[in-house]
């Protein structure tokens, strides 16, 4: 047997599948489309098919790989492997995914968050290379986060740790999916800017996204941004400030050496982090920054694998 372990990142979308060796590197990779339409039962096929094929590719058998690490979207109970529900995957709800798999593969097999995972490949091949701390926040539709103390994952007293996404900001703001009111994530995500934006606009603001009606989305923001419109330019800053007022609250409470942030919006570039920077500068004390790293994740398409596959050689 070698030290190769497989890597799964599972999306709504797509199957990402790698091999992946002692020191970090992935050595072949597979992706596939998840067709989550299909089932629990046809995903699961369709993931040790991705990794099948990881080891055709290498020349490897089964035999010759340690075991296989997914990264999952979801709520998970880490300890039965199983994904116990999650809104990526319709209709999945207590599913045994690491049952699933370790029939099919006749390899061990170990499920975590993908959020988690992230932040873990973060830690030890990525933004937070040789430090023991870190803090991912994943900006998307909503906003995730992991939490890594002294290299390994925090899952908290019941495994949903790392939720940085719905930490309240304002007691009577606009409502969350998850049923509160003024959530982090309702100001700072994708489905945030755009919002701010549709209310910017109603107001009366003047932008190249006007002539669109509400049919933009936050990479239309970022583009506009990027090609001189001010008013976008405006709600990518506003978005830096909300993402330095959240990660401000996290510095405080766990004092991570490394807050990294990934996700579409960050291809805006200094436009987003010089505010958000400026902002974490503003509203942290000192000592809770003081050598702090605050960066865009460094493994933006490899982080699921490669995470998930730590998580299996620590585990
Ligand atoms: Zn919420």
């Amino acid at each position: 047997m070698t030290d190769i372990v497989a890597g799964v990142d599972l999306g709504g979308t797509n199957i990402k599948a790698g091999l992946v060796a002692p020191d970090g590197k992935i050595i072949e990779r597979h992706e596939l489309r998840t067709l989550a339409e299909r089932g629990a039962q046809a995903v699961a096929a369709r993931i040790c098919q991705a990794v099948r094929e990881c080891m055709q590719k290498a020349g490897l058998s089964a035999s010759s790989v340690r075991g296989v690490g997914i990264g999952s979207p979801g709520t998970i109970d880490l300890e039965n492997g199983v994904v116990l529900f999650s809104p990526n995957l319709p209709g999945w709800r207590n599913i045994p995914l690491r049952r699933m798999i370790e029939d099919d593969l006749c390899r061990p097999c170990l499920l975590d968050n993908d959020a988690n995972v992230a932040a873990l490949a973060e830690q030890w091949v990525g933004a937070g290379r040789g430090a023991s701390s870190l803090v991912l926040f994943t900006l998307g539709t909503g906003i995730g986060g992991g939490i890594v103390l002294d290299g390994r994952i925090w899952h908290g007293a019941t495994g949903v740790a790392g939720e940085v996404g719905h930490m309240s900001i304002n007691p009577d703001g606009p409502a969350c999916a998850c049923g509160n009111r003024g959530c982090f994530e309702v100001y700072a995500s994708a489905t945030g800017m755009v919002r701010r934006m549709r209310e910017a606009i109603r107001s009366g603001v003047r932008t190249s996204l006007s002539a669109r009606g509400d049919e933009f989305t936050a990479r239309d923001i970022n583009e506009a941004a990027l090609a001189g419109d001010e008013p976008a330019r405006q709600n990518i800053e506003a978005t830096g400030r909300y993402l330095g007022l959240g990660a401000s609250n996290i510095m405080h409470i766990v004092n991570p050496e490394v807050v990294a942030f990934s996700g579409g919006v960050t291809a805006a570039g200094d436009m987003l982090m010089g505010p958000l920077r400026d902002e974490v500068q503003k509203r942290t004390l000192e000592a809770s920054r003081q050598n702090v790293k605050v960066c865009f994740a460094e493994l933006p398409n490899d982080a699921g694998i490669i995470g998930a596959a730590r998580c299996f050689m620590l585990r």
